[in-house]
Parts: C-alpha cells; structure tokens; sequence
C-alpha cells in the first residue's frame, strides 16, 4: 500500500496586503520524519505552521494532511485533521488558573474525551516529559524548560501523528534546550513524525536532520544530515 505523506505543501503562495510572504512553498514530510524548518525571523516559518492547522488560508496552493486538501475540509470536521497534529505555539501559554494536571487535560476535554481516559493518559504524558512528580504543581513554579515540556505534553495528549513545533527553544538556557531537543528526538523515535521551526543553526547543526532552509518566503535548500551552506 502507498502511504500518502503526512504534509505536502504544493505550490502555495502567502500574501498579506501585496506582500508575498511565502512564494512557491512544495514539499512533503513523510511518516515517522524529523525535519527542521530553519530561516532568519521573518522568513515565513510561523506562517507555514499557520497554514497547518487552517489558523491561515494559502493565497494559492494547497496543503495536504496525510493526503486531505485541508482547504476542502469543512469546519465541523476540522477536528479530526487537528486531532493528527499537535502545534507547540511559539507563544503558547499555560493557563495560569490551573494546576500542570489541568494544562494537559484540557485538550482532552476539548475533544471529549471519559474522566477515565484523562486520569489515565494525563499521568502518562507528564511522566514522558518528565513532569510526572510535578502533576499537581502551579505551572507558574515551573521553569521555561518545564513550561515548555507541559506544554509539548498538552500537544501530545490525543495522540498526534505529528507534532509542530514553532521555535520551542527560543525562550529557554542551552540546558533546558538540549532537554527539549532529546525529549522531540523520543517521541520522534516513538513514531511520532516531527516539524521544528527554529532560527537557531547552532541546533540544527547538531542534530544532523534533514533540514528545509527559508529565506523570504522561499525554499532555498532542502537536505538530509544537517545544515551546510
Ligand atoms: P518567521 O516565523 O520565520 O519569523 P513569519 O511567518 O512570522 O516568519 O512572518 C513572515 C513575514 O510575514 C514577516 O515579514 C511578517 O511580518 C509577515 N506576517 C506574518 N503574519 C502577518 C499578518 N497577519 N499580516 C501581515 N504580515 C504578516
């Protein structure tokens, strides 16, 4: 059987007002890929990861997920494409009125899911981030490095086949970085495919994966092993 790749992104254009932000964006991420989407600020990474979920529209073009024009998708089942991806915001927040428990079991509310499952898969989530003494905590006690496994927790909760990630490491210490990248490397080795926006070469030098480089609104290189210029 031919497995649709999970992403594809043919031909899109992103304009806001005249001005192109993404010109001529094609690619695909197959299952069980980590790729990083690495480019100055202002390149268009925050878009693409926009156009993902549907929080923005292509000007033109279409982005499939795992073989859906998600374009076509009406808005009472966009659920079940947003069930497949897990976004980690940039500027995600925890919501500060509730417990680290809470923060995950909110997105398991959001998609009705049994007390039953919460109590069960919640603890799991926290325990694979590494939060798991941490469950009953005030999320503002945590550290940048923490919130943002809570928050990689929260996304992780219904199960995505992919997790987004737009610059997950921007706010935090290269010690907290180096925990998020090795807890993204596991679940990607768990079969979780991954997309990470950053701008930070350093990480992507690194890690030796295949990396998309975007520059204005372009793709200027798309290789496997790290980032050369
Ligand atoms: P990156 O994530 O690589 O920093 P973005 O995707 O956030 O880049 O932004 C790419 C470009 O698009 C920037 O020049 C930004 O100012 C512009 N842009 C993003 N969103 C909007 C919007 N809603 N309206 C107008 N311009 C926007």
């Amino acid at each position: 059987m031919i497995q649709n790749p999970l992403i594809k992104f043919e031909n899109v254009f992103k304009s806001y007002r005249g001005d192109v932000i993404l010109d001529n964006i094609d690619f695909t991420v197959n299952r069980g890929e980590f790729v990083f989407l690495i480019g100055p600020s202002g390149a268009g990474k925050s878009t693409i990861v926009k156009l993902l979920n549907r929080q923005e529209m292509p000007s033109s073009g279409k982005v499939y997920i795992d073989g859906q024009d998600i374009s076509e998708i009406p808005n009472n089942q966009m659920h079940s494409i947003r069930k497949k991806i897990g976004v980690v915001f940039q500027d995600f927040k925890v919501i500060k009125s509730r417990n680290v428990f809470e923060n995950v079991a909110v997105s398991l509310e959001a998609a009705d899911a049994s007390a039953i499952e919460i109590n069960e898969v919640v603890p799991n989530m926290l325990n694979l981030v590494g939060l798991g003494h941490k469950i009953y905590r005030d999320p503002q006690e945590l550290s940048g490095g923490e919130t943002q496994r809570l928050i990689i927790a929260r996304a992780l909760a219904h199960e995505p086949d992919i997790i987004v990630a737009d610059e997950p490491t921007g706010m935090i210490d290269p010690k907290a970085t180096s925990e998020i990248m090795n807890l993204l490397l596991e679940i990607n080795k768990m079969g979780t495919t991954v997309l990470m926006a950053t701008h930070d070469f350093n990480i992507v030098n690194h890690y030796k994966k295949r990396v998309i480089k975007l520059q204005d609104g372009k793709i200027v290189s798309d290789k496997k092993g790290g980032y050369h210029d």
